[in-house]
């Protein structure tokens, strides 16, 4: 039984807070780190005394020593990143100065460009292996659950893909007019970015949402859905040998663009600093304070979400289609947690890679994308800890 310390404690880390104390099996002390403290401590209240020993803890993740500081102080097998982007650097040298393994469902972006890449966090592969740690990098559901099912599909399914389309499906509904599922400020900066795909060799680029399909999902029905750049798209090229084709889609409704439009031409979801009133300030992380809080839509949002790939290529010298997804319910994931399916379907993830790195079960060293580690005992769990996955060998096509 390991020791694990989540840091953060919004909408994704209350979920992955939520299964490391159901599965005492695997952990027996967990330690929550947040930048704001009462909010960690809301969460010992509510768990306490279920059988994992709970102790919080105040830091500001961005600052690399007091990490390692605090590292230091508890112990513990692993640190499991649910903070935001911008900390998983200060995060990964606080691990190399304490040799701990770490975990993350977000690849780094650094605050000033609106660029998500894995090159920061790759340049960290010689370091960790050198000092003998673990680092798992994406285990949520996209990337993490599309990089495990893209690695169960090579293992047991096909000699060769040759084309993953990943579709993120959210058919939820919270009743306001616009709100974002996970934090505002990087869900806006991931949605108004270029789209980009993987095709032949290299990248190519498209304007902001000007690929549009519709896809008649599974359990949901028809919905649009746009071709988005998403950060699996990197590692799954390198770790999929031979694919010719990765792209991914993610469904928005009419009022979610419309709106979304509105405030980019009136400048809201600019990362630039203006002056307001003698002081300078962002417009995004404005906007994200008079949105909703996302953790605030737990209650409210009623309906599914769909995530899954889609895989073709050859097996035994035949043409194939296999299709893996996984269908959540809102309103179940609140009545378990007290958290909507976008938090629940990133959460539960998160604390089974944590469980795998902490067991062994999964080891480096070096700095891992999920795919490069065997799928089998992750799809075993996410059947076990609230997120079935199925599968299909028609699927519809995306053309
Ligand atoms: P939230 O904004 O709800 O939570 C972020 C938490 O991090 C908050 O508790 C916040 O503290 C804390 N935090 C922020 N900055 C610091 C800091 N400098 N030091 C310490 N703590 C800090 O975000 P989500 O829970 O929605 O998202 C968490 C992560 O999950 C993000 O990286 C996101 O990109 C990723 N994600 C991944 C998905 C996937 O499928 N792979 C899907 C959805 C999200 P405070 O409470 O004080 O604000």
């Amino acid at each position: 039984m390991g020791k694990i310390m989540v840091i953060g404690a919004g909408g994704v880390a209350s979920v992955a807070i939520h299964k490391i104390v159901q599965n005492k099996e695997a952990f027996s002390e967990l330690v929550i780190a947040s930048r704001t403290k009462s909010k960690c401590d809301a969460l010992k209240e509510k768990l306490d005394e279920r059988g994992v020993k709970i102790e919080t803890a105040a830091v500001d993740a961005d600052d690399a020593k007091a990490v390692a500081k605090l590292i230091a102080k508890h112990n513990p097998d692993a640190v499991l990143n649910l903070a935001l982007p911008y900390q998983d650097l200060p995060i990964m040298d606080a691990c190399l100065e304490t040799k701990t393994n770490y975990i993350d469902t977000a690849n780094y972006e650094p605050k000033d460009t609106a660029k998500f890449e894995y090159k920061w966090q790759w340049a960290y592969r010689e370091k960790f292996e050198k000092a003998g740690i673990t680092a798992l990098l994406g285990s949520g559901f996209d990337p993490g659950v599309t990089g495990v099912f893209s690695a169960y599909a090579m293992k047991h399914h096909f000699d060769e893909i040759e084309t993953i389309d990943i579709l993120d499906c959210n058919a939820g509904d919270h009743g306001y007019p616009f709100a974002t599922n996970f934090n505002p400020e990087i869900n806006i900066r991931e949605v108004s970015a270029k789209g980009s795909y993987w095709e032949n060799g290299k990248w190519i680029e498209t304007e902001p949402m000007e690929i549009k399909r519709v896809y008649d999902f599974p359990e949901i029905g028809k919905k649009d859905m746009y071709l988005l750049h998403h950060e699996e798209l990197e590692s799954l090229a390198l770790n999929i040998k031979g694919i010719k084709r990765i792209r991914f889609f993610m469904t928005f409704g009419e009022s979610y663009l419309t709106h979304l439009r509105c405030l980019e031409n009136v400048g809201m979801t600019s990362i630039e600093p203006i002056d307001f009133n003698g002081q300078k300030i962002i417009p995004l992380e404005f906007l994200k304070a008079v949105l909703p809080d996302p953790a605030s839509l737990g209650p409210r949002t009623k309906g599914k979400t769909n995530i899954g790939c889609i895989f073709h290529g050859v097996k035994d010298g035949k043409e194939k289609d296999y299709y893996l997804y996984n269908v959540c319910d809102h309103e179940s994931c609140y009545k378990e947690v007290g958290s909507q399916a976008i938090s629940y379907t990133t959460g539960v993830p998160a604390m089974i890679g944590a469980e795998l790195i902490i067991k062994g079960i999964w080891k480096g060293p070096g700095v891992k994308n999920i795919e490069e580690f065997d799928p089998d005992p992750f799809m075993e769990r996410l059947n076990k800890w609230g997120l079935p996955w199925k599968e299909s060998f028609d699927p519809e096509k995306v053309e």
